[in-house]
């Protein structure tokens, strides 16, 4: 009997991989708590701009290859993946099939860095092991219960009609950082919380009680804080003295906007925050000191739409591995409250402030293959025909 769920998280540049034991019993003895605590087998990353890796079919095959060699030849379950846009249509996981799969790519223009990674890797799954059940879990997911203000644009209700709102994402990301509260201080799970999840991309998330009430990315993963190599939240009449002024059509806006801005574009440098912080040219400074400065007026507005904050949640590659950048951004929040020990942020600790601080502040690594992996078998739970697991 096949029991081994893979979990697949493909990026424009990397391709991430998860095995996790999924037997049929761990699930119905022990009830979906358990899940929380799902072993992993095996885990890693492979760069796709390697020399030897030929695209996501190539990542892939050499990825099947060290899962056959771990299973010893036993068939998988199933495969879950990070799908960054799920749209208005898909708020849960689901199965994947033709149908999904066109509604997806619709998305592609809304998330151009990860949405067509993402079904690439379904899509060279299918040709490697076809038949295998394939089911997408979505970044945008997490944010659908907010208050429909935090979801709205204010724009003529017959854009709004089409599916222009604010979806926000990295919700996968959030929710495993929800889903480690309790171990950590049971108030937590009660509180009002902002998590920083600042990578590569990066967004911010108001979380109350376990629930999103409002997010920094909205209709596309352009809006917010300035990243790598996007620029975050722009005045949209930029957009138009682009076109007007440098004559640039559409697809030169958005190879800017994603590929051009954010950290790289301001320094001139680089997008890694390991360069940026490492160098000494007064750009490399100049595009932290935004950063910074950016993300410390979020932290403000998302503070507004809580009434309040008990905590603040750095998490991602800058926020799990920078204590500079964390020790910046809890100065510019100092006026909440935040107070960090330097010491334990050094460490780091998971959490990072004094103990007279009336914001705690915390360091929490992210576990998206984790989420994916308990809302794929939740999803199997529910469908047990999905693997051909049961009869019921
Ligand atoms: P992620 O997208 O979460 O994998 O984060 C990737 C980014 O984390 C990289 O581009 C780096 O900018 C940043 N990063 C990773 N390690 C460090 C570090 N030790 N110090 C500062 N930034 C880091």
């Amino acid at each position: 009997m096949a029991h081994d769920l893979l979990v697949l998280n493909a990026g424009s540049s990397t391709l991430k991989f998860a095995l996790f034991e999924a037997s049929e019993a761990r699930q119905t003895n022990e009830g979906r708590e358990a899940t929380h605590g799902l072993p992993c087998l095996l885990r890693g990353e492979i760069d796709l701009h390697a020399p030897a890796v030929q695209g996501h079919d190539g990542a892939l095959a050499a990825v099947l290859e060290r899962i056959d060699r771990q299973l010893d030849g036993a068939p998988l379950a199933a495969a879950a993946h990070r799908v960054v846009h799920g749209g208005e249509h898909f708020s849960a996981p689901v199965l994947v099939d033709a149908r999904v799969l066109a509604d997806l790519h619709r998305l592609e223009s809304l998330a151009p860095l990860h949405q067509p990674a993402n079904l690439a890797a379904i899509e060279a799954l299918e040709r490697l092991m076809p038949g295998l059940p394939q089911i997408a879990c979505f970044d945008t997911a997490f944010h659908r219960g907010q208050p429909w203000v935090a979801q709205a644009l204010a724009l003529p209700a017959a854009v709004t009609a089409r599916g222009v709102r604010r979806y926000g994402f990295h919700g996968l990301s959030f929710e495993s950082i929800v889903a480690q509260f309790a171990r950590h201080d049971a108030s937590l799970v009660e509180a009002r919380v902002i998590v920083l999840h600042l990578g590569s991309g990066s967004s911010l998330c108001a979380i109350d009680k376990g629930r999103s009430v409002a997010t920094t990315m909205g209709f596309s993963a352009l809006e917010g804080i300035p990243m790598g190599t996007r620029p975050g939240s722009l005045d949209p009449g930029v957009l138009l003295w682009l076109a007007d002024h440098m004559a640039l059509d559409t697809r030169a806006i958005e190879h800017m906007l994603y590929r051009e801005s954010g950290l790289l574009g301001v320094s001139g440098l680089s997008a890694d925050m390991r360069v940026l912080e490492a160098s000494s040219d007064p750009q490399a400074a100049r595009a932290i000191d935004l950063w910074v400065y950016r993300i410390g007026r979020e932290i403000g507005s998302l503070a507004a739409a809580l009434g309040g904050v008990d905590a603040l949640v750095f998490t991602a590659g800058i926020g799990e591995n920078s204590a500079s950048a964390r020790a910046r951004i809890a100065a510019a929040a100092a006026w909440l409250g935040v107070e960090i020990d330097p010491a334990a942020n050094r460490e780091p600790r998971p959490r990072i402030s004094t103990s007279a601080s009336r914001v705690a502040a915390w360091v929490m690594p992210t576990d998206e293959e984790g989420v994916i992996a308990r809302q794929a078998l939740a999803l199997v739970a529910r469908h047990p025909r999905v693997t051909g697991r049961g009869s019921s």
